[in-house]
């Protein structure tokens, strides 16, 4: 059985308390939500705070509004609250059957939208426990030197795995920072790094507080997840597609593909060539075709990165004909 490393353990009841630890504690300390990606991780020793900061009891986190500009979901909400919301579920069909799709529904009732989008990047030879990455020598993405995958690389290439994002970027979600120095708030977008060790920009000490999305307003996105068990299993080929319409034709185009590099990938000649027509077959199969020039997946998940390419033209041709 693989245990806890030992840790202090705060629980703050303000946004203001949580940053003030975590300043307090500096690399030794990780803001912990649902726990269901930290603490498997410190099960691992890929991760050993110190001192975890639990969020659950800071009530502005756990807020879930639809308004005039859209949604405002707080990052303590565990995802079985949006999967179940039946405005959003109204607003962003898309965006709630992707997190239908995240783990289990055991999971998905602790796990939270805030630990979704910021969960770690993943790969065969680190998401393993200590003594099997010790028999190897570890890697570079947590105490070794070397990456396994590609040996000559100088960056780790461990994969983006969340389900939340391509779709939360395709809506073009923004999400809000909170630290010492005040708050800001970024495209969902610009949160991520292609490096499998720095994969985020968000500072080390920055609590993220909310996901905004825009108002639907003419916007349909859906989601498509390649993965081998249906019942649950984390994607090794993600897309999420957003089209607006006007008059029948695509106005505005927006693909991303997750799970193909160590950040979400924008497949943006694919989005040009459906603007200014119909979303039909021939558009669609081009797009598609051109969608997968980008994916360029490493051979370090489940099934061949090969195969994973070529099933990048079907799975985003799904996304697109999904849309109608
Ligand atoms: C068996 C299993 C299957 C899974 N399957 C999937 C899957 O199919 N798809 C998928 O996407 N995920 C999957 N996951 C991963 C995980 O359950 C989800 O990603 C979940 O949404 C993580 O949320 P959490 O609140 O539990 O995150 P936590 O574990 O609490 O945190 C994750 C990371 O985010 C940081 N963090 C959390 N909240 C904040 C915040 N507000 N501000 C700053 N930092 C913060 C933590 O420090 C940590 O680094 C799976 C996990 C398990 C154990
Ligand atoms: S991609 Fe390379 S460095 Fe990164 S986790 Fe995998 S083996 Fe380690």
């Amino acid at each position: 059985m693989m245990r806890l490393p030992s840790f202090r353990y705060y629980a703050p009841s303000s946004v203001k308390e949580a940053i003030r630890i975590k300043a307090g504690a500096g690399p030794e300390g990780a803001f912990v939500a649902g726990g269901t990606d930290l603490y498997p991780n410190m099960k691992r020793r890929q991760q050993t705070p110190k001192v975890v900061i639990g969020l659950s009891r800071i009530a502005p986190l756990s807020h879930l509004r639809m308004g005039e500009r859209g949604a405002a979901i707080g990052a303590g909400v565990p995802l079985s609250d949006i999967e179940r919301h039946a405005r959003l579920r109204k607003a962003y069909p898309g965006l709630a059957h992707a997190i239908s799709e995240i783990s289990t529904p055991p999971l998905r009732n602790m796990g939270t939208l805030g630990g979704n989008v910021l969960l770690d990047t993943r790969c065969n030879y680190y998401d393993q426990n200590y003594e099997w990455r010790q028999a190897i020598d570890f890697c570079m993405k947590k105490d070794g030197t070397i990456c396994w995958v590609a040996p000559g690389s100088p960056k780790c290439l461990a994969v983006q795995s969340a389900d939340s994002v391509p779709i939360l970027i395709a809506l073009s979600a923004r999400v809000v920072l909170a630290s010492a120095s005040g708050q800001r708030e970024v495209a969902l977008e610009e949160l991520y790094r292609n490096d499998g060790i720095h994969y985020l920009t968000k500072q080390p000490d920055e609590l993220l507080t909310e996901i905004r999305i825009p108002r639907p307003d003419g916007w349909s996105a859906s989601y498509r997840k390649l993965r081998r068990r249906g019942a649950f299993d984390f994607p090794v080929l993600a897309v999420g597609a957003a089209v607006r319409r006007e008059g029948g034709l695509v106005a505005e185009a927006r693909i991303v593909l997750g799970a193909v590099a160590s950040a979400p990938l924008r497949a943006s000649a694919a989005e040009r060539i459906l603007v200014g027509r119909r979303l039909d077959v021939t558009a669609i199969t081009e797009a598609a075709d051109a969608a997968a020039g980008p994916s360029r997946p490493m051979d370090n998940t489940d099934f061949s990165f090969l195969w994973r390419k070529e099933m990048t033209k079907k799975w985003v041709a799904a996304a697109l004909t999904a849309l109608g």
